[in-house]
Parts: structure tokens; C-alpha cells; sequence
């Protein structure tokens, strides 16, 4: 491995700190402006900047802006690559049907909503993505935001304070940990879907706060996986909990038609005291929402700072996008089918050519293919060069030792691009 990609490896081992936690205190004895060279990243941020010039240097897989539309594929410069790293998971993103709701919504309301939703930014099609994404989930109410990650951060952040206990399993989104710092609870993490360990955590330390809330995810980002949620309902509630589940990778993908956790492991809505979705997936939109009964939900919509509060509300043009995308959802569910065919294909036929794939569930749209931490950026540039946009995620996003390739799986996928995929991947994973 050549000397700067060593060091780049040192480095990305450095930056933890400020992606999960808090940073380090500096203890300036001369009070001088800051500079960006107390953060690791800004160092690691040069280093990968200089591999990526350098004469023979890598390709660089990284803001390499598309020409046009998502499909299984995309298009850079003038080259077509297949992609598995984009979670447009049903396909909705280009479907013409989703971009003339866009059309028609920005003509009717223009491009903005002009206020937060309180206070006179709200339009019609606020209520009806709303009323419509509650009877798909299942809860009573629902509400919409302009971010997936701010609508983790806020609610966490605001249902809970220094009195009260959040445990989230250890590979819980940053969103979620971060909501839980800005609350100022007790934080805890149990190891990544032990449920025993949960229980034990619960017993000695529940009782010693007010509230306390169970975060988990539905689908593991990171690992295709799901919560196994049967069990951690029977714990929240032995415990007296809330539980709260980000269903971002599982709402539109998991279960029978694609309505989530629930609908998979057959446990009822009203069991979950809150779900989490994002828009930017299944949804081929951008934005969050909230799901739960009625009247927390109420709560939130009026006085959660950061969700409809002291925020503008989400666009005509990705609300209508969601709607639509919602619609087309709904009637034609053979295209959560097509997707967990890809999904369970996919990871088959990685098993075939000798990859591990961890922990991940046949069927989920994420499929972890572990490599060589130390090879990892090589190995997406690599792939990058040879057609193949997929990203690799290391620590410390992932546990030490434990990079891969993070591959989503898309309706839009062919098998030919799953398998042709996997025989690069192969052959690279096998000549490193
Ligand atoms: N939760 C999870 C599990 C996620 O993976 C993400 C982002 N990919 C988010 C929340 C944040 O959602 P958004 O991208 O819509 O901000």
C-alpha cells in the first residue's frame, strides 16, 4: 500500500471523536481565533484531497455530479455507471408520474411555502401527504419535515431531558445519538440487536428516571439488518418505555407491501410509541416524518422546536413528490416485489462468489460485502473506474475492522448488473 494511503488509514482512525461524539476539549492558553487545524478531519480531508491529485493517484468516487436521472445506472461526464449507492429503492425518482405531481405543485403553489406551518406556511398538500402516509403506516397521525436527520434530532432532542434515559442499540443512525446528546438524558447503547443485553440495561437502569426511551433502527443502515422487534416491544413495555424505531430504510421496503417493520414481524402500529421515516428514500423525495398517536404527534407539531417550529415547511414540490411516490406505492406493489427479489438475488449471489455479507436479512436493500479495511478506498476507486459507482464506508462510521462496501439495491436493477457487479467485485476483492 503506498505511504499516503497508510497514512489515510491512520487518519480516518483519528476522526471518530467528531463524527459520534463530542470533540475533545482544547485547553487554549492564549485565546487566539480558531483554526481548522485543531480538526482531525481537516487533516484527513487534506490527505485524501493529495491521493486523489497525485500523478497516478486514485479515481475519486466522491461529489462526482450526475448528467442525468437515477435509474439502476447514472450517467457522469460521458460515462454510464451502474449504481449501488443510491437508495432510490423503488425506482420513483425518474418515474414520470412523481415529476408531473412536482410540475403541477410548484404552479400551483410556487416554489416555497413562505413560512413555518403554524404561522401561514402551510398548503393542502401538507395535510393530505400527511393523512395519507398514516393510513399507509398505519399509526393514527403522522407529521412532515423538512429533513429525515433534523426530524431524529428535534424529536429526540425534545421529549427528553436530564431526568430521563435513552438507550439505543450501538449502531443506532447519528441522527438518533445526536437528538440524544441535545436532550441532555442519560445515554446508553446496548450491543447492536442483543436484546438480552437490552433487558439487562433495563433492569438495573430504569428505574432510576423519570421517562426513558428504547432507539432503534427497523433496517440497519449499515448492516441490512433488522430490530428484532417482537421482542423489543415485549421489553418497552415490561420496562415502561417509549420505543421509538427509524423505519428510514425499512418504510416502502420492508413487509409484504412494503409498510415496515410492523407489517414484517406482524406487530401492531399502535405497539410503537413513535416511528420515524425519511422522505429521501422509498419516497424519492427529501424531507421526514413522524408517526405515533394522535395527540403526541399533535404535541410535536406545535411546540417541538426544529420539526414544524422555528422552521419552515417542507416544499410543494417535495411534498408532492412524496405523495405521489406514496400513491404510486400503494397501487402497484410489485414494485416492493421486484426490490426484495433484487435485494435477496443480490446477496445470494454474493454468498455464491465467497463474500460475507454479515448480518443482513435476505430480502432488505442493503447488502454489507465486508473487505479489508486497509483496502477499502482502493478497491471503490477500482470500481469507480471500471463502471461501478459504490461507496465504502470504514471506521468510523463502522466498528475497527469491520469496512465494506455498503451496497443499496434498487426495483431498477436487472440481475445481469447484480451479477456483472459482483464478478468485478470478485475479482478485485480476490487480486488485493
Ligand atoms: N435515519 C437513518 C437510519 C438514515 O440512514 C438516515 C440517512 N440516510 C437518516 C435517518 C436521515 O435521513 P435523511 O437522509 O432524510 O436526512
Amino acid at each position: 500500500m503506498p505511504d499516503s494511503m497508510k497514512k489515510l488509514e491512520q487518519l480516518l482512525g483519528r476522526v471518530r471523536s467528531s463524527i459520534t461524539c463530542t470533540r475533545p476539549e482544547s485547553v487554549a492558553s492564549v485565546q487566539t481565533a480558531p483554526t481548522l487545524d485543531d480538526y482531525p478531519e481537516h487533516a484527513l480531508l487534506q490527505s485524501m484531497q493529495r491521493l486523489y491529485r497525485e500523478e497516478d493517484g486514485l479515481a475519486n468516487p466522491y461529489f462526482q455530479a450526475r448528467r442525468g436521472a437515477l435509474n439502476g445506472g447514472l450517467e457522469i461526464g460521458d460515462r454510464q455507471y451502474v449504481s449501488f449507492s443510491h437508495y432510490n429503492y423503488l425506482g420513483l425518482a425518474q418515474d414520470v408520474r412523481v415529476k408531473q405531481a412536482v410540475h403541477d405543485a410548484v404552479e400551483r403553489y410556487g416554489t416555497h411555502v413562505g413560512a413555518a406551518r403554524m404561522v401561514g406556511g402551510e398548503i393542502e398538500l401538507h395535510a393530505q401527504l400527511e393523512n395519507e402516509l398514516a393510513e399507509f403506516t398505519g399509526f393514527e397521525a403522522t407529521l412532515i419535515s423538512v429533513g429525515g436527520y433534523s426530524t431524529n434530532v428535534a424529536a429526540i432532542g425534545y421529549l427528553l431531558d436530564q431526568r430521563d434515559l435513552i438507550i439505543h442499540d450501538e449502531y443506532m443512525h447519528n441522527s438518533g445519538i445526536m437528538g440524544a446528546v441535545l436532550s441532555g438524558a442519560r445515554r446508553l447503547a446496548f450491543p447492536h440487536n442483543d436484546m438480552d443485553a437490552l433487558e439487562h440495561l433495563l433492569g438495573e437502569h430504569r428505574r432510576h428516571y423519570r421517562r426513558a426511551l428504547i432507539v432503534v433502527e427497523g433496517a440497519y443502515s449499515m448492516d441490512g439488518d433488522l430490530v428484532d422487534l417482537p421482542r423489543v416491544v415485549q421489553l418497552k413495555q415490561a420496562h415502561g418505555c417509549w420505543l421509538m424505531v427509524d423505519e428510514a430504510h425499512s418504510c416502502g421496503t420492508v413487509g409484504a407491501t412494503g409498510r415496515g417493520v410492523c407489517e414484517h414481524f406482524g406487530v401492531l402500529p399502535a405497539q410503537i410509541d413513535l416511528m420515524m421515516g425519511t422522505l429521501s428514500k422509498s419516497f424519492a423525495s427529501c424531507g421526514g416524518f413522524l408517526a405515533g398517536r394522535r395527540d403526541l404527534i399533535d404535541l410535536l407539531r406545535h411546540f417541538c422546536p426544529g420539526l414544524l417550529l422555528y422552521s419552515t415547511g417542507i416544499s410543494p414540490a417535495n411534498t408532492a413528490a412524496a405523495l405521489a411516490a406514496l400513491r404510486l406505492m400503494r397501487t402497484e406493489p410489485q414494485r416492493v416485489t421486484r426490490l426484495q427479489d433484487n435485494a435477496r438475488y443480490f446477496r445470494e449471489q454474493a454468498i455464491a462468489r465467497g463474500m460475507d455479507c454479515r448480518t443482513a436479512v435476505p430480502g432488505v436493500p442493503i447488502v454489507p460485502l465486508m473487505i479489508d479495511n486497509d483496502g477499502a478506498l482502493k478497491l471503490m476507486s477500482q470500481l469507480y473506474e471500471n463502471g461501478v459507482v459504490a461507496h465504502a464506508v470504514m471506521h468510523p462510521v463502522v466498528p475497527r475492522n469491520a469496512a465494506r462496501l455498503r451496497c443499496f439495491i434498487s426495483a431498477d436493477h436487472e440481475p445481469g448488473q447484480i451479477e456483472q457487479t459482483l464478478d468485478l467485485i470478485g475479482r478485485h476483492l480476490g487480486a488485493a
